[in-house]
């Protein structure tokens, strides 16, 4: 069952002299307890636009968010309760912490937040046992120390270990681990997983690393301009991709157990795709006009790096059903569309 549903989430940036910028464009999911949701894609995708969104940290231009069957709350009590239950974990723990205040004064505060929060031994009790449950021991003393006596991978155990203060039903992970050394990582990961698995929590894990996604979550979206353009079960989007975008971000990390084919596609697309972008910029075709044209509903909007673009992609937002529960924004995958126009196929 559903902890965490997400439907029709819209985003926009004002720009001054220009319409808004569509940052996220009707994206909707739903989070489950125990399970993870992967969201995949390049920078400037909007990946981290949805979890400001869902964090209510940004607002958005449209859409609902229903958190354990009720509207969630915008303001006073009500949003607090919210973020209560909705925690975030930054990509940056070196920001994330405050350097003037000590481990403890991080968790203290948010466990006081709680209902019948805990108080004198007890509060001392849980700063205690949060710090063991992201193995950062012996608690008594990392607990004193200050944000700059601690490594990255732990500064991170503590900004985990602050999310996890008030109790959430779910975790927004924003590249939890992408500013970390390369070596712990793996650790972060097998330690947010663990975490998901005792405290059923129901994980959205915010990455451009596809190799991470497909190990750590049962479903994995790609997100492309703001838009959901692939999703499905993990294993099916990154040893089959559907997509032409996700064929080019598996194309930069392949995967072990990909086929040959996918491999020889990946590779295809992405030589293309760079061409296809090279085309775009010399004709004049910058990212600002595209995103416009966009956002204006003009088509697929990754038709300007896509090797496979027909004349329909230009006109018509495309959908297509990949396989069960397999999905994916392209006229390829589109039987009617497909047959009706094979001879415009490019690239
Ligand atoms: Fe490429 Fe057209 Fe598919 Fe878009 S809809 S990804 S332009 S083939």
């Amino acid at each position: 069952m559903s902890v965490l549903e997400v439907t029709g989430l819209t985003v926009d940036f004002r720009q001054r002299g220009a319409p808004p910028l569509r940052a996220v464009d009707h994206v909707s999911f739903a989070l489950e307890a125990g399970k993870t949701l992967a969201l995949v894609g390049e920078s400037g995708s909007g990946k981290s636009t949805v979890v400001r969104a869902v964090a209510q940290l940004a607002k958005p231009a449209a859409g609902t968010i229903v958190l354990d069957g009720r509207a969630a709350g915008r303001r006073g009590r009500a949003l607090r309760a919210y973020r209560h239950k909705v925690a975030l974990v930054f990509q940056d723990p070196f920001a994330s912490l405050n350097p003037i205040h000590t481990v403890r004064h991080h968790l203290v505060r948010p466990l006081s937040l709680r209902p019948g929060a805990p108080r004198g031994a007890a509060l001392e009790e849980e700063v205690r046992e949060l710090l063991r449950s992201v193995n950062l021991t012996p608690p008594e003393e990392v607990a004193g120390k200050h944000p700059h006596e601690l490594s990255g991978g732990q500064r991170q155990r503590v900004a985990i270990a602050r999310a996890l203060a008030t109790d959430p039903d779910v975790l927004l992970a924003d590249e939890p681990v992408s500013m970390l050394d390369v070596s712990i990582r793996l650790e972060i990961l097998n330690l947010l997983d663990r975490l998901k698995r005792d405290r059923n929590l129901a994980l959205l894990y915010v990455t451009h690393d596809l190799a991470t996604a497909r190990h750590f979550s049962a479903e994995i979206m790609v997100m492309y301009r703001g838009e959901i353009v692939e999703r499905g079960p993990s294993d099916e989007v990154i040893l089959r991709p559907a997509h032409p975008y996700t064929q080019l971000l598996a194309a930069a990390a392949p995967e072990p157990g990909a086929s040959r084919s996918t491999l020889a596609a990946a590779r295809q697309a992405r030589r293309a795709s760079q061409a296809a972008r090279q085309a775009a910029r010399a004709a004049g075709a910058g990212r600002i006009a595209e995103q416009r044209e966009a956002a204006a509903g003009a088509g697929c909007r990754f038709r300007g790096r896509c090797p496979h673009a027909m004349e329909i992609c230009a006109t018509r937002p495309p959908d297509a059903t990949v396989g069960p529960a397999h999905r994916a924004l392209c006229w390829l995958h589109d039987p009617a569309a497909a047959g009706a126009a094979p001879s415009e196929l490019a690239g």
